[in-house]
Protein backbone atom coordinates (compact mmCIF):
# COMPACT_ATOMS: atom_id res chain seq x y z
CA UNK A 1 0.00 0.00 0.00
CA UNK A 2 1.04 3.27 -1.28
CA UNK A 3 -1.15 5.93 -0.51
CA UNK A 4 -1.07 9.33 -2.00
CA UNK A 5 0.76 11.06 1.13
CA UNK A 6 3.82 8.53 0.74
CA UNK A 7 3.71 9.32 -2.95
CA UNK A 8 3.58 13.24 -2.40
CA UNK A 9 6.20 15.62 -3.89
CA UNK A 10 5.26 19.02 -3.15
CA UNK A 11 4.08 21.13 0.43
CA UNK A 12 0.15 22.07 0.15
CA UNK A 13 0.45 25.25 1.97
CA UNK A 14 4.00 26.45 -0.10
CA UNK A 15 4.34 24.50 -2.70
CA UNK A 16 8.31 24.03 -1.54
CA UNK A 17 9.49 20.04 -1.97
CA UNK A 18 8.94 17.73 0.75
CA UNK A 19 11.22 15.82 2.37
CA UNK A 20 11.73 12.83 4.45
CA UNK A 21 13.43 13.04 7.87
CA UNK A 22 12.68 12.31 11.34
CA UNK A 23 9.58 13.76 13.00
CA UNK A 24 8.10 13.10 16.16
CA UNK A 25 9.85 9.72 16.31
CA UNK A 26 8.66 8.21 12.78
CA UNK A 27 9.77 8.85 9.23
CA UNK A 28 7.34 11.25 7.65
CA UNK A 29 7.53 13.84 4.91
CA UNK A 30 8.10 17.35 5.73
CA UNK A 31 8.05 20.48 4.16
CA UNK A 32 11.26 21.80 3.32
CA UNK A 33 10.61 25.81 4.01
CA UNK A 34 7.51 25.84 6.34
CA UNK A 35 6.48 23.97 9.11
CA UNK A 36 4.10 21.51 7.55
CA UNK A 37 4.04 18.04 8.17
CA UNK A 38 2.07 15.46 6.09
CA UNK A 39 0.86 13.20 8.83
CA UNK A 40 -0.35 9.55 7.42
CA UNK A 41 -3.45 8.70 9.18
CA UNK A 42 -6.21 6.42 8.42
CA UNK A 43 -9.53 7.26 6.62
CA UNK A 44 -13.10 6.20 8.49
CA UNK A 45 -15.24 4.84 6.71
CA UNK A 46 -18.81 3.39 7.54
CA UNK A 47 -20.08 0.24 6.38
CA UNK A 48 -23.58 -1.41 7.10
CA UNK A 49 -25.29 -4.74 7.73
CA UNK A 50 -28.96 -4.16 6.75
CA UNK A 51 -31.02 -6.48 7.93
CA UNK A 52 -34.87 -7.28 7.12
CA UNK A 53 -37.48 -8.76 8.51
CA UNK A 54 -36.48 -11.93 6.91
CA UNK A 55 -33.30 -12.58 8.52
CA UNK A 56 -31.65 -11.25 4.93
CA UNK A 57 -28.74 -9.16 4.34
CA UNK A 58 -28.62 -6.68 1.92
CA UNK A 59 -25.05 -6.92 -0.39
CA UNK A 60 -24.15 -4.76 -3.16
CA UNK A 61 -21.76 -5.65 -6.29
CA UNK A 62 -19.14 -3.40 -6.89
CA UNK A 63 -19.23 -1.94 -10.42
CA UNK A 64 -15.25 0.28 -9.20
CA UNK A 65 -12.26 -0.49 -8.74
CA UNK A 66 -10.48 -1.92 -6.35
CA UNK A 67 -12.20 -5.00 -6.12
CA UNK A 68 -14.73 -4.86 -8.79
CA UNK A 69 -17.26 -7.13 -9.38
CA UNK A 70 -17.00 -8.48 -5.63
CA UNK A 71 -19.81 -8.60 -3.42
CA UNK A 72 -19.67 -6.19 -0.13
CA UNK A 73 -21.80 -4.46 2.24
CA UNK A 74 -22.90 -1.17 1.36
CA UNK A 75 -20.01 1.50 2.35
CA UNK A 76 -18.08 4.18 1.99
CA UNK A 77 -15.89 6.70 3.21
CA UNK A 78 -17.11 9.90 5.57
CA UNK A 79 -17.24 12.97 4.06
CA UNK A 80 -15.53 15.57 6.99
CA UNK A 81 -18.95 17.04 8.42
CA UNK A 82 -20.28 13.74 8.32
CA UNK A 83 -21.03 11.76 11.58
CA UNK A 84 -20.34 8.01 10.82
CA UNK A 85 -23.82 6.59 11.42
CA UNK A 86 -25.44 9.12 8.29
CA UNK A 87 -22.54 8.34 6.50
CA UNK A 88 -23.76 4.43 6.59
CA UNK A 89 -27.21 5.52 6.12
CA UNK A 90 -26.08 7.70 3.04
CA UNK A 91 -23.86 4.68 1.45
CA UNK A 92 -26.84 2.57 1.39
CA UNK A 93 -28.81 4.94 -0.05
CA UNK A 94 -26.78 5.82 -2.82
CA UNK A 95 -25.56 2.51 -3.25
CA UNK A 96 -28.89 0.81 -3.40
CA UNK A 97 -32.30 3.45 -3.01
CA UNK A 98 -32.69 1.49 0.12
CA UNK A 99 -33.74 3.77 3.35
CA UNK A 100 -32.76 2.34 6.40
CA UNK A 101 -32.10 3.39 10.07
CA UNK A 102 -29.10 2.35 12.51
CA UNK A 103 -30.07 0.36 14.94
CA UNK A 104 -26.39 -0.65 16.69
CA UNK A 105 -22.62 -0.28 16.26
CA UNK A 106 -21.36 -3.76 15.82
CA UNK A 107 -17.83 -3.43 15.39
CA UNK A 108 -14.91 -0.95 14.54
CA UNK A 109 -12.52 -2.81 12.16
CA UNK A 110 -9.41 -1.38 11.33
CA UNK A 111 -8.93 -2.04 7.72
CA UNK A 112 -5.17 -2.00 7.17
CA UNK A 113 -4.78 -3.58 3.76
CA UNK A 114 -6.88 -1.31 1.83
CA UNK A 115 -4.83 -0.68 -1.73
CA UNK A 116 -6.04 2.72 -1.59
CA UNK A 117 -5.26 3.81 2.30
CA UNK A 118 -5.83 2.28 5.59
CA UNK A 119 -9.50 2.73 7.58
CA UNK A 120 -11.11 2.23 10.33
CA UNK A 121 -14.60 1.28 9.19
CA UNK A 122 -17.18 1.34 11.24
CA UNK A 123 -20.07 -1.44 11.03
CA UNK A 124 -23.51 -0.63 12.18
CA UNK A 125 -26.48 -2.76 12.16
CA UNK A 126 -29.39 -1.04 10.53
CA UNK A 127 -32.89 -2.12 9.29
CA UNK A 128 -34.97 -1.04 6.31
CA UNK A 129 -37.43 1.72 6.61
CA UNK A 130 -38.65 2.66 3.44
CA UNK A 131 -37.26 3.14 -1.19
CA UNK A 132 -36.80 1.12 -3.50
CA UNK A 133 -33.89 -1.39 -3.94
CA UNK A 134 -32.51 0.15 -7.13
CA UNK A 135 -28.52 -0.22 -8.77
CA UNK A 136 -26.56 3.68 -7.39
CA UNK A 137 -23.56 4.18 -9.46
CA UNK A 138 -21.20 2.62 -7.55
CA UNK A 139 -22.68 -0.59 -8.22
CA UNK A 140 -23.24 -2.71 -11.61
CA UNK A 141 -25.38 -1.82 -13.80
CA UNK A 142 -26.99 -5.16 -14.06
CA UNK A 143 -28.77 -5.49 -10.98
CA UNK A 144 -29.35 -3.62 -7.63
CA UNK A 145 -28.14 -4.89 -4.19
CA UNK A 146 -29.22 -8.22 -3.46
CA UNK A 147 -30.81 -9.48 0.11
CA UNK A 148 -28.78 -12.87 0.62
CA UNK A 149 -29.72 -15.47 3.30
CA UNK A 150 -26.66 -17.08 3.20
CA UNK A 151 -23.40 -16.22 1.79
CA UNK A 152 -20.89 -18.98 0.49
CA UNK A 153 -17.05 -18.65 -0.35
CA UNK A 154 -14.79 -15.69 0.28
CA UNK A 155 -16.25 -11.96 0.05
CA UNK A 156 -13.72 -10.96 -2.24
CA UNK A 157 -14.02 -14.45 -4.74
CA UNK A 158 -14.75 -12.41 -8.05
CA UNK A 159 -15.87 -16.22 -9.80
CA UNK A 160 -19.32 -16.39 -7.75
ZN1 LIG B 1 5.48 24.37 3.08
Amino acid sequence: MTSWQRRAKHCPLCASPLALGAIEGRERLGCSACAFVLYENPASASAAVVLDERRRVLLVRRAIEPFRGSWALPAGYQEIDEPPEAAAVREVREECGVEVEVIALLDLLFVPEDLRKSANLAVYLCRPVGGVLAAGEDALGSGPGTWVTEVTGHMGDTSR
